[in-house]
C-alpha cells in the first residue's frame, strides 16, 4: 500500500492534567517519539505485515534524518520521502493522567509539500492508498485522484478535523473518522453513543462507499454497501490515547487489503486501536500483526 501523507516529530510531555487557556502545568521529563499521522499509518501498516512505501517530506535537520531512519527500520519504502528547506513537522503533545491528550502541530515540511511534489513511480504499484489531512488538500486531492487512476481503492481518514471539499467525496472509496471530525462533517453535535455515531455513518456512506466512525473506548461503527454494524472496543487498561486512531486505520488499511469481511476487519481495527493505547507514544506504541492477532482471536465474539 502506499501512504502519502505527514511525518512529525512528537515531542511529549506527561502531565497530571491538561492546562486551561493561560495556566501553566508542570509536567515530566519530555520525550520526543517518532510521528505524524501519514507516518504512523505506514508504520502501523508495516508492523501488521503490509508492503509499504511512505510519501512526504521532511525538513533537513535532526529529527528530519531521524524520522527517515526509523521508517526505514521499521521497514517502510522511504524513497519518496524527501528533505526540503526549512524545520521538519514537529507535533506537541500534553498526555494527562487519565491518557486524555491535547496537541499542537507545527506543520514544518509537511506543510511546503505541493501537488507538483508527487512523481509517478510512487503509484506504479498503488493498490490501495492511504491518506489524511496533515499535508495541503491539494496534494492529497492530486494523490487520491493519480491512485484512482490506475484503479486503487481509496482509503482517506479525514483528520484532523475539517469540512471536506466535494471532490474528497468523489475520490474516496473509504472515509474513516473519529466522533469529532463526524461532527465537523456533518455538522451536528458528535454522536452520543453508538446508535448515533451508526447515523451518522450511514449519511456519511451516502456519499462514499464505506464510512467508518471510532467511537474511542466504546470501538467502531460502520455502514456502506456492503452492510452496517457496530463493533465494540476490546477492554484495555488505557495508558495513552495517543495514535490509537493511527493504530485503528493502519489495521482497517491492512486488512481491507488483505479481503477480510467487514466485522472482522473492523474488529481487527479495534484490537490494533486498543493495543495502541495501553503503551505510551505514537510510533513505539503501535502492534505487531501478532499481538493484535492475538487480541483478535482471544475475544470471546471473535469471528
Ligand atoms: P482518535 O485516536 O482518532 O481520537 P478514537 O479515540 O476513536 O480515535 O480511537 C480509535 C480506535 O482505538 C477506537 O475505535 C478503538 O478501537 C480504539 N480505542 C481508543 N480508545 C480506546 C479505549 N479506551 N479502549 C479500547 N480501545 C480504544
Amino acid at each position: 500500500m502506499v501512504v502519502v501523507g505527514s511525518l512529525n516529530m512528537d515531542l511529549v510531555v506527561r502531565v497530571e492534567r491538561l492546562p486551561l487557556p493561560g495556566e501553566t502545568v508542570l509536567g515530566e521529563d519530555y520525550q520526543t517519539y517518532p510521528g505524524g499521522k501519514g507516518a504512523n499509518q505506514a508504520v502501523a501498516a508495516a508492523r501488521l505485515g503490509a508492503r509499504v512505501r511512505m510519501v512526504g517530506r521532511i525538513g533537513q535537520d535532526s529529527f528530519g534524518r531521524t524520522l527517515l531512519a526509523s521508517l526505514a527500520a521499521e521497514g517502510v519504502d522511504v524513497e519518496g520521502v524527501a528533505a526540503v528547506p526549512g524545520p521538519t513537522g514537529v507535533a506537541f503533545i500534553l498526555v494527562d493522567a487519565k491518557g486524555q491528550n491535547a496537541i499542537a502541530v507545527a506543520p514544518g515540511a509537511n506543510a511546503r509539500f505541493g501537488p507538483e511534489d508527487l512523481a509517478e513511480k510512487d503509484f506504479e504499484t498503488v493498490q490501495l492508498l492511504v491518506v489524511q489531512l496533515e499535508i495541503p488538500w491539494p496534494t492529497v486531492a492530486r494523490a487520491m485522484a493519480r491512485a484512482r487512476a490506475r484503479g486503487a481503492r481509496v482509503l482517506l481518514n479525514a483528520a484532523p478535523a475539517r469540512l471536506l471539499p466535494e471532490e474528497a467525496w468523489r475520490l474516496a472509496d473509504v472515509l474513516v473518522v473519529n466522533e469529532p471530525e463526524a461532527a465537523t462533517l456533518t455538522q451536528r453535535d458528535p454522536p452520543a453513543g453508538p446508535p448515533e455515531a451508526l447515523d451518522v455513518a450511514r449519511a456519511l456512506a451516502r456519499r462514499v462507499q464505506l464510512a467508518v466512525v471510532t467511537l474511542g473506548a466504546q470501538g467502531a461503527v460502520w455502514a456502506g454497501a456492503a452492510g452496517e454494524g457496530h463493533e465494540p472496543a476490546f477492554s484495555v487498561p488505557v495508558v495513552d490515547a495517543t495514535a490509537a486512531g493511527d493504530a485503528f486505520v493502519g489495521g482497517l488499511a491492512v486488512a481491507l487489503a488483505e479481503g477480510w469481511p467487514l466485522p472482522r476487519a473492523v474488529r481487527f481495527a479495534n484490537a490494533c486501536g486498543a493495543l495502541a493505547v495501553t503503551r505510551p507514544g505514537a510510533q513505539p506504541s503501535l502492534p505487531r500483526r501478532e499481538d493484535a492477532v492475538a487480541l483478535l482471536e482471544r475475544h470471546p465474539g471473535a469471528r
